[in-house]
C-alpha cells in the first residue's frame, strides 16, 4: 500500500506564490531593484573610461592631468561598484529572509488549520520532510540562488546595453557570444533536475544503509550478514559514485560550452571591433571598451547558470509547500450553525484499513445527558469518541450536532460545541498562559485563573512568574495530574456544550483519580457529557448506557432498565459488583 501524500500545487500557483513573494514586499523589491541597477551601472564605468584613455592617449599628445583624472575616475567606480553590490547584496538577502519567514509562518498556519484526519492519514514523514528539507531547500534558494540570480542577470543585461551604447555591431558580436549558451543552458537545465534527484536519493540511500549497519553491528554479526551487508554497501557507494559522476558530466559540458561562449564572443569582438577600426568606423578606444566588456560577461552569466538549477529544485520545493495550503484550504469547512446540541449518530460505519471497526452504529445523544459507554476493548468506542469528535469522518453514515454533520463545523464552532478529553494529556512549550489560550485565545487573566482554580490547580500560585511561568523541556515541568488539571481547564476555557470522556482518568493512580475527579465534576456541570467507561461505577451513575461489541451498539438504556433485562451488561455488572 502506498502512503498518501499530501498535495503538491501546480505550476500556475507556484508562479503565484513567486509573484506574492515580491508583492507582498513592494518597498524591499524596490530597494533591491534600485541599488542592483546602481551596482550594475557604476561596474560600466572602468571599461569605458578605459576606452577613453585610450582614445586620448591616440589623439598623440596626451595630457598627464586628464589620465590621471580618468584613472581616479577608475578608482572611485571600481570603490563604488565594490560598495554598491555590496549593499544591493545585503538588502537582497534581507528581503530574501522576510520571505522566508513570511513563507514559514504561512505554512505553519497552513499546517496548523490541516484538519487531523489529513495528518493521520499522510503521516509524519512526508510533513516532517516538507518542513525541513523543502523549507530548507527555499531558504538557501531565496537567501543565496535568488540574489545571485537576479544581480547576475541584471548585470548581464546592463552589459550588453552598454556594448551595444559604445558600438551597435560590437553589441551585436557580444550577444551572438551569449546567445550561443541557449542551447547547452536549456540541454542542461533539462537534465539536471533528475540528475541531481537521483545524486541526493543515492546519497540518502548510501548514508541509510551504511548507519543501519553500523547501528545494527550485532545483529549483523549474530546472524553472518557480514557479506552481505558489504555487498549492499558497496552497491550504494557505486550508485552515489554513478550519479555523482553524471552530474559532474553535465556540469563539465556545461561549463565547457560556456567558455566557448565567451571565447566565441571576445574573438567576435576583437576581429569585429579590429576591422571597423582599420576601416575607420570606430575608434580604438571603442573597441577597447566593447572588448573589456565582452570579458566581464563571464562572472554574472556562470553565476546565473550555476543557480538557475538550484532555484529550479526550490521552486519544486516551493510546490511541496504550497501543497499543504491545498490539503488545510481545500477541506475548509462549511457547514452551517447547529440548531441545538442533539447528536444523532446515523448508521456509522468506520474503517482504519480494509475491516471496518464500525459497523452500523446508531445512537441519539440528548443536551445535557450523561451518557457512559461500555464493552470490552476493541469495541470501537475510542473510535466512535473520535468521530463524535469531529477528529475523524465516518466512512458511512452521518454524525450530526443540531442537525450540521459534525466534521463541516468550522474549527472554532466545533470547539464550542464538542470537545474530546483523552488520556493523553500535552503540554506545549510556552507559558502556562499559552496552554490555556489554545482553548479560548481572548480570555483575560481572571477567566484564566478562575478555570485554573475550578480544577484545583492551585499550585499555579506558587510557580515562579504565575501564568507566565515557561512550561517544557528545560523549564518547569508538569506531573501527569497537573498535566490533566491544565487540559480540564482548557475544557472550562473552551466552555463547549458537550465533553467526550476518553479513559480520562485511567491512566492516573487512584488517590489523583479522585483528586481529578472532583475537578472533573466542577469541568462536566451543566454539559452534556458522553463517557467512554473503563470502570463500571462510572457507567453507573450515567443516565443512560450505551453498551458496544464488535462495532455496534448493543445495549442501550438506564443502568437499572439494563441490569434487570439480564443482558451483556448485567453479565459485566454482576462479575464486576461480585468481586
Ligand atoms: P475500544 O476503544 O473499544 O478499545 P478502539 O476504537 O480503540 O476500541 O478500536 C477498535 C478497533 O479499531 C480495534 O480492533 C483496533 O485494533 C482498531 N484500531 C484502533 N485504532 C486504530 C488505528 N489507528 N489503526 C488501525 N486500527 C485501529
Amino acid at each position: 500500500m502506498t502512503a498518501y501524500q499530501l498535495p503538491v500545487a501546480g505550476r500556475a500557483e507556484v508562479r503565484r506564490a513567486h509573484r506574492d513573494l515580491v508583492r507582498a514586499d513592494r518597498t524591499g523589491t524596490a530597494l533591491v531593484l534600485l541599488t542592483t541597477c546602481l551596482a550594475a551601472a557604476t561596474g560600466l564605468a572602468a571599461p569605458w573610461l578605459i576606452g577613453r584613455i585610450v582614445d586620448h592617449v591616440e589623439t598623440g599628445n596626451p595630457d598627464t592631468g586628464t589620465i590621471d583624472l580618468l584613472a581616479l575616475g577608475i578608482l572611485g567606480s571600481a570603490a563604488a561598484t565594490v560598495v554598491l553590490t555590496r549593499f544591493a547584496r545585503y538588502l537582497a538577502h534581507r528581503f530574501a529572509e522576510r520571505a522566508l519567514a513570511r513563507l514559514r509562518e504561512e505554512f505553519v498556519d497552513n499546517t496548523l488549520a490541516l484538519p487531523t484526519n489529513v495528518v493521520e492519514r499522510a503521516g509524519t514523514g512526508d510533513l516532517m520532510a516538507r518542513t525541513t528539507a523543502d523549507i530548507a531547500t527555499v531558504g538557501t534558494s531565496l537567501r543565496d540562488a535568488a540574489p545571485e540570480v537576479f544581480v547576475g542577470a541584471l548585470q548581464t543585461l546592463f552589459i550588453i546595453g552598454a556594448t551595444v551604447l559604445v558600438d551597435p555591431i560590437l553589441g551585436l558580436c557580444a550577444v551572438v557570444g551569449v546567445v550561443w549558451l541557449w542551447w547547452p543552458g536549456r540541454w542542461y537545465l533539462r537534465h539536471a533536475r533528475p540528475a541531481y534527484l537521483a545524486e541526493g536519493t543515492a546519497n540518502s540511500d548510501m548514508s541509510e544503509t551504511l548507519a543501519a549497519t553500523a547501528a545494527g553491528a550485532r545483529t549483523v554479526e549474530a546472524f553472518g550478514l557480514r557479506h552481505r551487508r558489504v555487498h549492499t554497501g558497496d552497491q550504494r557507494v557505486r550508485d552515489a559514485h554513478r550519479t555523482r559522476v553524471r552530474t559532474l558530466y553535465l556540469r563539465s559540458v556545461l561549463f565547457g560550452q560556456v567558455d566557448v561562449a565567451f571565447v566565441l564572443a571576445t574573438a567576435l569582438v576583437l576581429v569585429a571591433g579590429g576591422l571597423l577600426y582599420v576601416n575607420e568606423l570606430t575608434s580604438l578606444g571603442a573597441a577597447v571598451s566593447a572588448a573589456l566588456y565582452t570579458t566581464r560577461l563571464a562572472d554574472p552569466l556562470n553565476r546565473v547558470l550555476m543557480y538557475l538549477e538550484s532555484m529550479q529544485r526550490a521552486s519544486a520545493s516551493l510546490a511541496r509547500l504550497k501543497g499543504v495550503q491545498h490539503a488545510a484550504g481545500g477541506a475548509a469547512p462549511t457547514g452551517g450553525t447547529p440548531r441545538d446540541d442533539r447528536i444523532e449518530v446515523t448508521d456509522v460505519r468506520y474503517a482504519y484499513t480494509d475491516r471496518d471497526v464500525l459497523r452500523g452504529v446508531d445512537l441519539a445523544v440528548r443536551p445535557g445527558e450523561r451518557l457512559a459507554i461500555v464493552g470490552p476493548s476493541g469495541a470501537g468506542k475510542s473510535t466512535l469518541g473520535r468521530l463524535l469528535a469531529g477528529v475523524d469522518t465516518p466512512r458511512a453514515g452521518t454524525i450530526t450536532v443540531g442537525g450540521v454533520p459534525v466534521a463541516d463545523l468550522p474549527p472554532e464552532e466545533l470547539r464550542r460545541r464538542i470537545v474530546l478529553v483523552t488520556q493523553e494529556h500535552h503540554v506545549f512549550i510556552g507559558t502556562v498562559r499559552d496552554n490555556l489560550a489554545i482553548a479560548a485565545p481572548t480570555a483575560d487573566d481572571t477567566r484564566v485563573l478562575d478555570a485554573l482554580a475550578a480544577v484545583e490547580a492551585d499550585w499555579v500560585h506558587t510557580l515562579p512568574a504565575g501564568l507566565d511561568t515557561p512550561l517544557g523541556a528545560g523549564d518547569t515541568t508538569l506531573d501527569p495530574a497537573q498535566a490533566q488539571q491544565l487540559a480540564l481547564a482548557r475544557v472550562l476555557l473552551a466552555d463547549p456544550h458537550t465533553v467526550i470522556l476518553d479513559e480520562a482518568t485511567a491512566l492516573l493512580d487512584p488517590t489523583t483519580a479522585r483528586h481529578a475527579e472532583r475537578a472533573m465534576a466542577a469541568v462536566l456541570a451543566g454539559r452534556t457529557v458522553i463517557a467512554i467507561a473503563h470502570r463500571l461505577h462510572t457507567a453507573h451513575y450515567a443516565d443512560r448506557v450505551a453498551v458496544m461489541a464488535a462495532g455496534r451498539v448493543t445495549e442501550l438504556g438506564t443502568h437499572d432498565d439494563l441490569v434487570a433485562a439480564g443482558g451483556e451488561y448485567a453479565a459485566l455488572w454482576r462479575s464486576w459488583h461480585g468481586r
